[in-house]
């Protein structure tokens, strides 16, 4: 018996929830329920975070959340109650099944059957913002050992223990080569230890365009957090089902399950949903807690009602469908097809019995960090950077560190810049130590104190590195 906790939800979420349960329970599921609630009314409340200190604790204590969609209420304020769970409990994979149902849904994509495993904690999404000039923001991309190895070893874990033949991966490290770039590094070291699984690499770019036009070539993808948020939408809908389509938010301790879809509050009420993405989503929690019997037995179950043409309304199509169903008809008809299989659909086979369990990250020893440079970040209102490089040079450069190359948006426009590179008011000034000197932090500060007793308006620093003898920063593009 394991406890979960379950939050019903808004809109059409208790319905979908109910109907979801009795599937679950009917085919034997052993799960003791903790009921929490979460969502609109506690956002209306004055709860701008939607969940109580109580939810809170049950929610930790149980460890493992079936959650039913839940209505944001619109206007500034409310903080999102999936982005706080994914973050407070370290949910750092989000995992995707996109598969086809052809011909019983429609999709252009018939062979489709992918998974994406998104990395669901960092990258853009740490939400590190700050407006730096009148025309400049940035937006910290921040990607860390302990994340990459932990999603791409589950994504292994995960091709193993699905039977999946291979696992491919998406970065763009061609063009940010230390961040995406460590990515692709760990993914190289990662996938060594699983020979028996293939792999591959793919430009994101070029990567998505293929999925989007012969999707049957994947298998399993992992990707960082921003690159997997799109592409994850993209595969389930076309594989024709994105109200079909569940999702598992997992990490070391907790895991969340839920339908991708939202509370559909036009539809509540009226007992016509389609519970299949929530039944998905509790599947994926079933095989996580180890009970792979119940949920192939009820995946099954739910492949043969599809088949069956029974549908809800949603995807109902005139023809093709048989039977119109509420979404408590739809989950009688899943019930009473319990201990059979699909004919046509390929039925599921979910041959481990044991959860999914990742060895703990260890860090690595710390390297030997060294300090090359620094890059000061200069608010500047004038054009020519000939004119920066002078005040630079004459009134904040020291004996010891020089002005090496100014840059503007990442494009040297100093020394040798091309006239015809449009500049912002955000300048990048990277200094470095005069051949047979070395830099410490007290030149950085001299620097930072030369600037402010000429009137240089400094925004930031970044230390460059050599980890390990190994140059670890980007070089200026041009230079
Ligand atoms: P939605 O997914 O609720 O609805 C989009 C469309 O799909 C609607 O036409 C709806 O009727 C239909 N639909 C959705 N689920 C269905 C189902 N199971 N069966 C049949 N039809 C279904 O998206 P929305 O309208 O943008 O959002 C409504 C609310 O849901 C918002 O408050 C939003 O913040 C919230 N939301 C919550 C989650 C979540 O809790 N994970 C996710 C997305 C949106």
């Amino acid at each position: 018996m394991t406890k979960i906790t379950v939050a019903k939800g808004d809109g059409i979420g208790p319905e979908i929830m109910n109907a979801t349960l009795d599937i679950i329970m009917a085919a034997g599921a052993r799960i003791d329920i903790e009921e929490i609630e979460v969502g609109e009314q506690l956002y209306l409340a004055g709860n701008t975070s939607g969940i109580s200190k109580e939810a809170w604790a049950t929610i930790r204590r149980n460890k493992i959340l079936l959650k039913a969609p839940i209505t944001t209420p619109q206007g500034g304020g409310y903080k999102s109650l999936n982005v706080s769970i994914r973050k407070f409990l370290g949910l750092y994979a989000n995992v995707r099944p996109c598969i086809s149902m052809h011909p019983f849904i429609a999709t252009k994509h018939p062979e489709m059957d992918l998974v994406i495993i998104r990395e669901n904690e960092e990258d853009l999404y740490a939400g590190i913002e700050h407006q730096q000039t009148d025309e400049v923001v940035q937006c910290l991309k921040l990607i860390s050992r302990a994340g990459c190895e932990k999603i791409v070893r589950y994504a292994f874990e995960y091709a193993r223990q699905y039977d999946r033949k291979k696992v491919t991966c998406f970065t763009k490290d061609n063009i940010m080569k230390q961040t995406d770039g460590l990515f692709h590094k760990v993914f190289d070291e990662i996938a060594a230890e699983y020979p028996d699984i293939q792999n591959e690499h793919w430009i994101v770019d070029i990567g998505a365009a293929k999925m989007a036009d012969t999707p049957e070539v994947f298998d399993v993808i992992v990707t960082p957090n921003l690159y997997g948020d799109v592409l994850s939408d993209i595969a389930a809908q076309i594989a024709g089902s994105v109200g079909l389509a569940g999702s598992a938010n997992v990490g070391g301790e907790y895991a969340m399950f839920e339908a991708i879809h939202g509370s559909a509050p036009a539809i509540a009420g009226q007992n016509i949903a389609n519970p299949s993405g929530l039944l998905q989503a509790a599947i994926m929690m079933l095989n996580h807690i180890g009970q792979t019997a119940v949920a192939e037995k009820t995946q099954n179950a739910w492949l043969k009602t599809i088949e069956d043409g029974i549908h809800t309304f949603d995807v109902y199509k005139e023809g093709k469908s048989r039977q119109k169903v509420g979404t408590r008809e739809f989950a009688e008809a899943v019930i009473s097809n319990l201990g059979k299989a699909p004919a046509t659909l390929k039925s599921v086979s979910y041959s481990k019995d044991t959860p999914l369990i990742l060895p703990a990250y260890k860090r690595k020893a710390p390297k030997t960090k060294e300090l090359m440079g620094v890059d000061v970040f200069v608010h500047w209102h004038g054009t020519n950077p000939d004119e920066l490089a002078e005040v630079i040079r004459k009134k904040v450069e020291t004996n010891v560190v020089r002005l090496n190359m100014i840059t503007n948006r990442g494009i040297k426009v100093w020394p040798e810049g091309f006239e015809e590179t449009y500049c912002t008011d955000h300048w990048r000034c990277r200094f470095k130590p005069v051949e047979g000197h070395t830099i410490t932090k007290q030149d950085i500060i001299s620097l930072l104190s030369n600037s402010e007793a000429n009137k240089v308006d400094t925004i930031k620093t970044e230390n460059l590195y050599a980890f390990d003898g190994k140059q670890a920063f980007s070089l200026g593009q041009g230079q």
